[in-house]
């Protein structure tokens, strides 16, 4: 093969990972995007730049499907915007965040989509975003067809947080029948609202809806009771379903059962709910812990530890949300008054990879899927989570054998905390290329400023997992 100028950046000596397979080989890198994936046996073609990943495995760079971006909810605004958040993405191994664009009060989908838009314009990494849709009026089907047409396919839903971003059930039908047919997907945050309303009743009743006892006021069945409902209206309609942050596996197996039915629906989960439990909500800082749905008990995480293993879970997104300890202890008598979320989109790939791969003895195909091919596929970005000719040129480089402990003064992300601090973790990314632009290496990250596009997403094909 013959190259008609010198390539940008040449990955050589490295096992390069796609979720369809893996193999030694040198990627040719050009213009931003790859160009060939070579035999390591040819001679390197003419280039800029080496990157020796000898002994290293080279994955496709990361797509987190579940971000909060500089969002304010209420009184509390999270510390990050687009250019710190991608920037400890990309020391994190992430070339694509997908962020989610939540309508103020007042505020209609679409122009909450825009705002966001506005946003990501600092971003460091390429972006792409979720529409937000909470009641249903005569404008709605409308707004869905536009961000459809304007490359937001993907809409969220929450069955929780009523008066504040709750769809009700009949919201949720017509979401998911008018999405589906824009070539969409509904992304659902599932936690049925009256159980969780009379379990925080009950809690602050006893005294006992302080951070401590967060985990009783979100009981684990009322996700499966919601993420029941929603499968069954997904099905009536026909419409595909994609669950955010499932943490039990009552809830995987009911989208596993679903998808045996011919239903199209997709688990993802997150890095803290494969590997923390409630037992941090007896911490010193337990507020630091709080996110909904919260930390489960020892043995739910070990069983969704196992559903991940068995390969019924589909993609991992971090949920990431930046606050202070000072933010969350504010209000932490009382739960229902703070804001929730953990900071992860910088770890979710050393602490994924950890558990599931080093620990987990998940093969590294299966993982690459879950961590950029299958969320790049289920947000309808082509070209995006695959080492192949043509696609962008976001690549990571690790070494699979390389451990460090979590320190949050390492990390980048704008909050004062990490919930991994001390643990040892492997899968910490040593390269990074973004749209072709090596931005970390050796000699630490090199800022290419404000280079991140606003993906369009493509209509979500009907048959897309393998
Ligand atoms: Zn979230």
């Amino acid at each position: 093969m013959s190259f008609p100028q010198p390539a940008d950046v040449v990955v050589h000596g490295g096992t390069v990972v796609n979720a369809g397979g893996s193999g030694p080989a040198t990627v040719v890198v050009s213009g931003g995007r790859i160009a060939a994936v070579q035999s390591p046996e040819l001679p390197l073609p003419p280039h800029g730049r080496a990157i020796d990943a000898t002994g290293k495995l080279v994955i496709p760079g990361g797509v987190d499907p579940h971000c909060h971006i500089g969002q304010r909810l209420g009184e509390y605004a999270q510390l990050d915007d687009y250019a710190g958040a991608s920037v400890a993405a990309l020391w994190g191994g992430t070339t694509t965040v997908v962020d989610f664009a939540i309508p103020e009060p007042g505020q209609s989908p679409i122009d909450a989509v825009h705002e966001r838009r506005e946003l990501a314009a600092v971003s460091r990494c390429d972006t792409a975003l979720h529409g937000c849709v909470t009641s249903w009026d005569d404008t709605t089907a409308k707004q869905i067809a536009a961000m459809a047409e304007g490359g937001v396919r993907t809409i969220k839903l929450f069955t929780t947080y009523k008066d504040v971003v709750m769809a009700e059930p009949d919201t949720v039908l017509e979401v998911l029948r008018t999405l589906h047919a824009q070539g969409g997907i509904a992304y659902v945050h599932a936690e049925a609202n009256h159980v969780i309303e009379d379990a925080q009743d009950l809690a602050a009743a006893a005294n006992r809806a302080d951070a401590g006892h967060h985990a009783l006021t979100r009981p684990e069945l009322a996700e499966a009771a919601a993420v029941a409902e929603v499968l069954a209206t997904a099905e009536h309609v026909g419409a595909p379903v994609y669950f955010v942050h499932q943490t039990t596996a009552e809830a995987v197996d009911l989208v596993r059962a679903a998808r045996r039915r011919g239903v199209r629906a997709y688990t993802e989960t997150c890095p803290h709910y494969l590997t923390l439990d409630e037992g941090t909500y007896a911490d010193d800082h337990p507020e630091r812990y709080v996110c909904c749905p919260p930390l489960r008990a020892p043995e739910t995480v070990a069983r969704l530890h196992a559903r991940a293993l068995t390969g019924d879970v589909d993609a991992l997104g971090s949920d990431h949300c930046c606050y202070s300890t000072a933010q969350k202890v504010e209000h932490s008598d009382d739960v229902r008054l703070m804001p929730n979320g953990l900071p992860g989109v910088e770890t979710r790939l050393p602490v994924t990879f950890t558990r599931l791969v080093a620990d987990g003895g998940m093969p590294v195909e299966r993982f690459v899927a879950l961590f950029a091919t299958n969320p790049a596929r289920l947000n309808g970005l082509t070209g995006k989570g695959v080492i192949a000719p043509g696609a962008d040129a976001d690549i990571v480089v690790l070494d699979p054998q390389a451990r460090r402990r979590v320190a949050v003064a390492d990390l980048h992300m704008q909050s004062d905390y990490t919930p991994y601090e001390g643990r040892e973790l492997t899968g910490w990314a040593q390269s990074v290329l973004s749209a072709g632009r090596v931005v970390l290496d050796a000699d630490g990250f090199h800022d290419p400023g404000p280079v991140g596009r606003t993906l369009h997403a493509d209509p979500i094909p009907d048959h897309l997992l393998t």
